[in-house]
């Protein structure tokens, strides 16, 4: 563990086996310096355990980071259950993932992630209450896409002041590459504020819906890196932003709440050399842990949400300025923010 390459310092790598139910997980704690560790839990058929053990230190790390510049109580955390998502799901399994939770004594909050529903949570909340993303019970905060749409929209305009002078969309042509939950909510703010829009899906009913409500032009999801337009703001995949992309878009910023944007972090070299801005994606798209702090705070508040997601925009604003002064790339300056925030809580703790 301590030689892997993904080990970062990790507090606490918790692997879990249950006879019974066949049960193979991993929880990663990277850090509570911030409070307890908070993330996914994430249900997938890993071709090895290397890979699963690969996936949830890195995840558990970007969870640490994220919340660290959300400025939530949260540490990062992550689960990541070995298995088919579709074939390998019982009730009993997801029960002995509640009392694998329960047994870290609340230093790991779960939630859903790839391959888990909100109903898989509801059956490990019956084990633990250390559990968020829930759709029913006293502070359960529901779907957070709408949270995170907003800050992608918030974010969006920041980008521009940066790059046109202003905020003010209105005119300005966004590239918009899924339009599911936080694409679709993103759509409406960019459509209200006046943006004239180009969106691509690989599903046609959702794309039909937001062209209907919004004046969107549709485009085939591979021509949406060739279009004419002043922002991309991908909001379905990860890795979209690589080799081959890059010598296609004719952007002048990257923004939108898909998770992972960059093929690897040197990618955000490449964008600044380019003259592209990137809105760093962990940044950009915190609002929907914020909502569910929100949640785990046990005294849910609209106000505190909206106040905390305006201070991540701030925050993103900071991480652009600060590249753009310094001539480094905007995911390089998020990074170093984050752990400084993480050791600052905790002198000493992370290099
Ligand atoms: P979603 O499943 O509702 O929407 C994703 C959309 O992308 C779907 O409509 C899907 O058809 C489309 N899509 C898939 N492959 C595509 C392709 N090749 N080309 C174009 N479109 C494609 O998911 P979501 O909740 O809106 O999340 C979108 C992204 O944002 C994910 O990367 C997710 O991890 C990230 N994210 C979401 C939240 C949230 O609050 N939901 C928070 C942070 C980050």
């Amino acid at each position: 563990m301590f030689d892997h390459p993904s080990f970062d310092d990790h507090e606490g790598v918790h692997t879990f086996f249950d006879a019974a139910t066949g049960l193979r997980c991993v929880i990663a704690v990277h850090s509570t310096a911030l409070g307890p560790a908070a993330g996914g839990c994430r249900m997938w058929n890993y071709v090895t355990g290397d890979a699963m053990l690969t996936d949830v230190l890195r995840l558990s790390q970007g969870m640490s980071y994220k919340n660290a510049m959300a400025a939530i109580p949260l540490g990062g955390g992550k689960a990541v259950i070995w298995g088919d998502p579709k074939a390998g799901k019982s009730e009993d399994l997801f029960r002995a993932f509640g009392r694998a939770v329960q047994s870290l004594n609340g230093s790991y909050y779960t939630a859903e992630d790839v391959g888990v529903s909100v109903s898989d949570m509801a059956t490990v909340r019956q084990e633990t209450r250390f559990v968020a993303g829930l759709s029913e019970g006293d502070a359960a905060s529901g779907d957070p896409s709408p949270v995170t749409a907003r800050g992608v929209y918030l974010g969006i305009r920041e980008v521009a002041r940066r790059l046109f002078g202003t905020a003010d969309l209105n005119g300005r042509t966004i590239a918009v590459q899924g339009v599911g939950s936080v694409g679709g909510y993103a759509c409406d703010h960019l459509a209200a504020a006046g943006a004239r829009l180009i969106i691509t899906d690989i599903d046609a009913e959702a794309l039909a819906a937001v062209a209907k409500r919004t004046g969107a032009k549709i485009v085939a999801p591979n021509d949406i890196y060739d279009v004419d337009a002043d922002i991309f703001s991908p909001n379905a995949l990860g890795a979209v932003v690589n080799e081959k992309t890059l010598a296609r878009l004719k952007v002048k910023g990257i923004a939108g709440g898909a998770n992972n944007q960059l093929i690897v972090k040197e990618m955000g070299e490449f964008l600044r050399r380019k003259g592209i801005l990137y809105a760093p994606d962990y940044v950009i798209n915190g609002g929907g842990i914020i909502n569910v702090a929100a949640e785990i705070s046990g005294n849910y508040s609209r106000e505190w949400v909206d106040a905390t997601l305006a201070r991540l925009i701030d925050t993103l604003g900071s991480v652009l300025d600060e590249a753009l002064q310094s001539n480094q790339p905007t995911n390089y300056v998020a990074d170093r923010i984050a752990r400084s925030r993480i050791a600052a809580a905790r002198p000493g703790r992370l290099r």
